[in-house]
């Protein structure tokens, strides 16, 4: 899946004023965004919401509508971007000698809520579709992607042993050790939010029933508060961590009821609300985020168990936007774990935050010689402000 990895070499002389130019493209399962950027900067950012219909090669359709359009606003052509650098949701598979994505949250084929992706896609040809339009490619997971920009950037720089987990609606990560990139026979390594952590256990979008994503995700935490509430209004007693899990179906058969004095609703209660009701003393949003902390934690001794890594990076929206409530639970579940192995590992929050998406894309594709410049400057910061465009655009 890797194509020449850029060197700072293969540019020497080709520098001028404005080139040569680099594209970053980040495709999650809601947006695609496209950056182009020299070494000055990045120059323009495009988006828009990911189109999940017609055949299997709307996705690499829209990535090339995007780095055109993108193109169009600094006046340059395609042909002007020199390599270019995806950052993407996976999980990949290997058709032809070539990554396919094989992504649940983008192929309907794949999904088993078929209904809510309206595609019956199974795999999507990504690097064939771009490799026939863009000479020098590099697609990476989002994982490794923003592990690589991490270390290049941001809370993991001079480290060759760390790890990068987003903490979010779901929960991704990469990892280097010994310096290089841990990729894998499809580089799809480490899926940690996929890890078996309990028996019985609720039930996973990948499929698994009780593994990491599934008890500690943002869809878990939310999903593990209705629960409680509806388990609790049903039953008067208080319940279990096994209880919540079991409680699940129970739940589903209950019509969402007032749980809070601001009428928030079973049905409407995000992963954030229940960090608020957990800032206002709610023992149980209190009892939900323990839980989904020391899950969280118990993947993160599965991971150190194998690789060894000195630093976890955390990043992601659940972390980030409550890390002061976090950081201390897992921190102190993790040192509960064999010392041996535990006791040099460091946990520090995500650096770039909003800016990994493009950071992780270029990282890919990134010269030697921007690198250095880009350490010192931080032009990332003053990136332009993205253009949105209309999602009922045709291609
Ligand atoms: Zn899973």
């Amino acid at each position: 899946m890797i194509q020449d990895l850029v060197k700072g070499s293969d540019l020497a002389g080709k520098y001028n004023m404005d080139g040569p130019y680099l594209a970053a493209v980040d495709i999650g399962g809601t947006k695609i965004t496209v950056s182009i950027a020299n070494i000055s900067g990045i120059l323009v950012k495009v988006y828009r919401a990911v189109q999940l219909e017609g055949d299997n090669l709307a996705v690499p359709g829209q990535v090339d509508y995007l780095i055109e359009h993108a193109c169009r606003q600094l006046g340059i052509g395609k042909d002007d971007i020199y390599a270019l650098g995806v950052s993407t949701c996976g999980p990949f598979g290997i058709r032809d000698g070539e990554l396919v994505l094989v992504a649940p949250n983008l192929c309907g084929g794949l999904a088993k809520e078929r209904e809510i992706i309206p595609n019956d896609w199974t795999e999507i040809p990504l690097q064939r579709e771009l490799s026939r339009i863009y000479k020098k490619i590099h697609i990476e997971n989002d994982g490794i992607s923003a592990v690589t920009a991490e270390r290049m950037f941001g809370a993991g720089r001079g480290e060759d042993n760390v790890v990068y987990i987003t903490w979010s609606t779901g929960i991704g990560s990469g990892a280097y050790v010994d310096g290089r990139p841990i990729k894998g026979k499809n580089g799809n390594a480490p899926h940690i939010g996929h890890i078996y952590l309990v028996d019985n256990g609720p039930g996973c979008g990948c499929g698994n029933f009780g593994d990491m994503e599934a008890l500690s995700s943002g869809v878990a935490i939310a999903r593990d508060y209705k629960t409680r509430v509806t388990a609790v209004d049903m039953t008067s007693r208080d319940v279990t961590a096994m209880d919540i899990m079991a409680g699940d179906m129970a739940a589903k058969d209950v019509a969402p009821v007032d749980v809070t004095a601001e009428g928030l609703t079973v049905g409407s209660i995000t992963a954030e609300a229940v960090f608020n009701l957990f800032r206002k003393g709610d023992p149980k949003a209190e009892s939900v985020i323990t839980n989904a902390a020391r899950y969280f934690a118990r993947g993160l001794v599965s991971i150190n168990a194998i690789l060894d890594t000195r630093v976890f990076i955390i990043g992601g929206s659940v972390f980030m936007n409550n890390r002061h409530i976090l950081l201390p639970m897992v921190k102190e579940e993790f040192c509960k774990s064999f010392p041996a192995l535990s006791k040099d590992v460091e946990f520090r929050p995500c650096a770039l935050d909003s800016y990994l998406g493009d950071l992780a894309a270029l990282s890919l594709v990134m010269p030697d010689d921007w690198v250095r410049q880009w350490q010192e400057k931080r032009p990332w910061e003053y990136a332009p402000e993205p253009i949105v465009l209309d999602n009922n655009l045709k291609l």
